[in-house]
């Protein structure tokens, strides 16, 4: 049978419910819990079948029922509320974009592999994907101008089903693109929008076809590769989100960075700040510099300058094996035409992602490549930025670990997307509007103290209810899958205290998370799960990635012990972690139970969801955890030490866990006075709402990527392109100038003034002289980098004074010097270095050039 020829049918509806259909094509409800009501009373049984995909459901509405619907006008009064509270929620508070000097000329495209904004569209593994949802959605409370660029997987990221032995099946959906809440970006003229991209073969041409989704008052456009005139093979290019061998990832990374920047022109936008979120779509400021070429002519120096001036890169990523790296047979494969078209020599484009420049075997690195070529780079938590700080050290060699430039910008989550029906309810109630318009701000949440304990209590009490009974009806569906009796199906009505302790413990299932510490010793877990008096329960959910045999060996061991009759009914595990799963655990649990291996977890952000619903955190000192725990508020596992052997460590922190529970946790949640009120549990949670909520929330971290980095980034960018590029061209003849000077640069001497010691309080005056060559005084930076020496000679925490003072000794010799405060006492040292200095470089290490005396 040859092809069908194809159309495409879309909902009709009639004039009264066409904000249905605004509603259905929206991936943002800011009052999402109304807005799913009514979507789910339509059908329930529909809403329920399409993962809650609110475009199909109105595409399968009979012609009667929608009849019905427009004649109902109970109905209609609940649609217009909806829809006017919507509406509302995305017109952005305008007044945050005035305050914060936003002008035209700043427009902000943000790159990532995956979004996590519904379980409608499941183009997201974990938390990398709902960082990029939560941010788009707070971008558009806060009025940025920004789209969001990504893939469109046809199969998404799998379902999980685990066979009753815990295996783990991962079955891929598929996704009819014209179901789901996307529109297929169109030209002038009424054909799909599309971009191409080159691929080895003399005339092989990749087409990818842009699709946009409306986020708030945000454009997300996805590209697909499953177009008709492609090759059978390049159409599976975006068929599953991280699936595939390196080459099909490089594809992939290929037609998001490359083509989305096409994809942008074609569309007609001009981002001023490209944000990297993560090295995936790092090739983009490869095509960033290309279209910075063709545009005005100019050269490959040049348009290094402009494109890296306006990229911005968040590395998520605390360990090396997590950072895609290509072997350069794969570079030459796809990129050969395309830096000779830079105008780059094959040496001189790897170098763009070697560490070492220099090292011929150096794989290509895209977290290297997006560092060399961003303006600003950061991790997403305090202590990540340490750990990133370390790990690209060796990017700017010679540089101290202190002066790296990564700096750090703590995720968050999106406030009103994850608290529960009754919590927010009580929040309305109590806090007024602050804590959704503004939840930022501490005084939004400052009356979290006069909430009655029992209100909030109670309020808890119901969302964890509502877990309860959603984890009874998933492990129903669960056991009808493998075809239990009605018997065995019933007796899960025992499984579960509706009052007991209830803890979550859901996550991708990877070794360094550790998710079976809690199960090290099952007899003593076993205890504390039969307490008569003091039950406990534990849910359990996670996926494993699908070649990742420990993560499912994990899972195994934990529906293995689900089994046991010690565990039977208190110990659970919940099949395909998603969206909503997540949703009803963070918002049901009273204890999040977190415990990587630190320093591994980078931020971690499903605790903030939970504690912004009155749970309490216990975790190690890891990420998020390690900066924002206090005692008053949470628990922390173990001290934030760090063992060569993990083995030991994990039986230091399981123990320590046990401890916690035993001594902590449970104590406390039965601690209750005459009319069962855990008061000093109910004042905990208080506390660490109003402690966390306020900061661990995307509209904090939002603000502070645009005020960090889009603002400063975006006025150098609009600097250095202006006037036909006339700074851009000058910054790169300087830096050529530079770096063909800077051999001969040389610290000929340096003196100081000490005698024996110095007292504390006093300062050292030091002398150096250098030879500049023929560069100018103005060209350099002269710094002292003093501090304590540590055991083995160097300098620890190190600090810098400038030397501004100089002495033009002739012939390119000069004399500098200085003074450094000598406040504490014992042994200080110091070091002379020398950089490049020009003030149009977007960080004082820029260049990568450093000279140290
Ligand atoms: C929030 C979330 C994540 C990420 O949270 P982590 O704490 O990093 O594990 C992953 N998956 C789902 C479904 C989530 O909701």
């Amino acid at each position: 049978m040859p092809l069908p020829h194809t159309f495409i049918v879309k909902p009709s509806l009639p004039a009264k419910l066409k904000p249905f259909l605004e509603l259905a094509y929206n991936l943002y409800w800011p009052r999402y819990l109304e807005t799913a009501a009514l979507f789910r009373d339509l059908d329930p049984g529909v809403w329920e079948k399409t993962d809650h995909n609110p475009v199909l459901l109105l595409m399968s509405l009979p012609p009667n029922r929608i009849q019905e619907i427009a004649g109902d006008p109970g109905y209609i009064a609940r649609l217009e509320r909806v829809w006017q509270q919507h509406q509302e929620a995305i017109t952005p508070k305008a007044s945050w974009a005035r305050d914060h000097g936003l002008d035209g000329d700043l427009f902000i495209a943000y790159f990532s592999a995956e979004f996590g904004l519904s379980e409608a569209l499941p183009i997201y593994a974990g938390g990398l994907g709902f960082l990029a949802g939560d941010h788009l959605k707070s971008a558009s409370d806060l009025g940025l101008p920004m789209v969001g660029v990504g893939l469109l997987y046809r199969q998404g990221y799998f379902h999980q089903r685990l066979d009753r032995q815990g295996h783990q099946q991962e079955i891929y959906p598929y996704n009819d693109f014209y179901q789901l809440p996307l529109v297929a970006e169109r030209r002038p003229g009424g054909e799909p929008l599309t971009v191409r991209v080159n691929f080895p073969d003399p005339d092989r041409q990749v087409e990818a076809r842009v699709w946009r989704a409306r986020v708030g008052n945000l454009n997300l456009y996805l590209l697909d590769t499953d177009c008709p005139g492609n090759l059978e093979e390049d159409r599976l290019i975006t068929d599953r989100l991280y699936g595939g061998d390196l080459e099909k990832r490089i594809q992939q990374e290929i037609i998001l960075g490359i083509g989305g920047v096409r994809a942008l022109k074609a569309l007609g936008i001009d981002a001023s700040i490209y944000h990297l979120n993560e090295g995936h779509s790092a090739f983009l400021v490869l095509e960033r510099m290309h279209q910075l070429q063709e545009q005005y002519g100019i050269d490959s120096g040049t348009a290094r300058e402009l494109a890296a001036s306006s990229n911005i890169f968040t590395t998520h990523t605390p360990v090396a094996a997590g950072i895609d790296i290509f072997p350069p047979y794969l570079i030459d494969k796809y990129f050969t035409e395309y830096y000779q078209a830079l105008g780059l020599s094959r040496q001189e484009f790897l170098a763009l992602g070697r560490k070492d420049p220099n090292n011929q075997q150096e794989p290509f690195n895209m977290a290297v490549l997006a560092l060399r070529l961003s303006a600003r780079a950061n991790g997403v938590s305090q202590l990540h930025g340490q750990t990133a700080r370390q790990m690209w050290q060796s990017v700017w060699p010679g540089l101290p670990v202190e002066a790296v430039p990564i700096d750090a910008i703590t995720n968050g989550v999106h406030t009103t997307s994850w608290v529960g029906p009754r919590m927010a309810a009580l929040y309305d109630y109590y806090l007024g509007s602050g804590w959704r318009d503004d939840p930022a701000s501490p005084d939004a949440w400052a009356r979290i103290e006069e909430i009655p304990a029992r209100e909030l209590w109670q309020a808890h009490e119901e969302q964890r209810r509502e877990l309860l009974a959603f984890a009874r009806r998933r492990l129903a569906q669960q056991l009808r899958g493998w075809g239990a009796g009605l018997r065995e199906i019933a007796a899960l009505e025992e499984c579960f205290d509706p009052g007991a302790l209830t803890i979550g413990f859901a996550r991708r299932f990877a070794a360094y998370k550790r998710p079976a510490l809690l199960l090290s010793n099952p007899e003593r877990l076993a205890r504390l799960l039969g307490d008569k008096q003091r039950p406990v329960q534990i849910i359990y959910a996670g996926k494993a990635h699908p070649r990742d045999e420990e993560g499912k060996q994990l899972i195994q061991q934990i529906t293995t012990l689900t089994g046991d009759a010690a565990f039977r009914g208190r110990l659970v595990f919940l099949e395909d972690y998603d969206l909503e799963v997540a949703r009803y655990l963070v918002q049901g649990v009273d204890a999040w139970l977190g415990n990587p291996r630190r320093p591994l977890e980078a931020s971690s952000t499903s605790g903030m969801k939970a504690v912004v619903n009155g749970a309490l955190q216990a975790s190690t000192l890891d990420g998020w955890w390690a900066e924002a725990w206090t005692p008053a508020t949470g628990w922390a596992i173990g001290s934030g030490e760090v063992y060569a052997d993990a083995g030991y460590q994990d039986a230091v922190e399981g123990e320590a866990l046990y401890n916690l529970l035993e001594k902590e946790i449970i104590p406390l949640f039965y601690e209750r006075d005459g009319s069962n009120l855990p008061a000093a549990w109910v004042e905990m949670m208080k506390r660490s709402i109003k402690t966390y909520a306020p900061t661990f929330n995307t509209q904090r971290m939002v603000a502070e990527y645009s005020q960090q980095f889009y603002l400063p980034v975006a006025g150098l960018y609009r600097r250095l392109q202006a006037g036909n590029q006339e700074r851009a061209r000058k910054l790169a003849a300087w830096r050529s100038r530079v770096k063909g000077a800077w051999p001969v640069l040389k610290i000929e001497e340096v003196t100081d003034d000490r005698q024996d010691e110095v007292v504390a309080g006093g300062s050292l005056k030091v002398q150096a002289r250098i030879y500049l060559g023929t560069l100018q005084p103005e060209e350099v930076a002269v710094e002292l980098y003093y501090g304590p020496v540590g055991p083995g000679g160097e300098i620890t925490a190190g600090e810098k004074v400038e030397l501004v003072d100089y002495q033009d000794r002739g012939g390119g010799r000069y004399l500098y010097s200085g003074t450094i405060p000598c406040r504490q006492g014992g042994r200080q040292g110091y070091n002379l270095l020398v950089l490049p200095r020009h003030e149009d470089q977007a960080y004082p290490y820029q260049s990568g050039l450093i000279l140290w005396g």
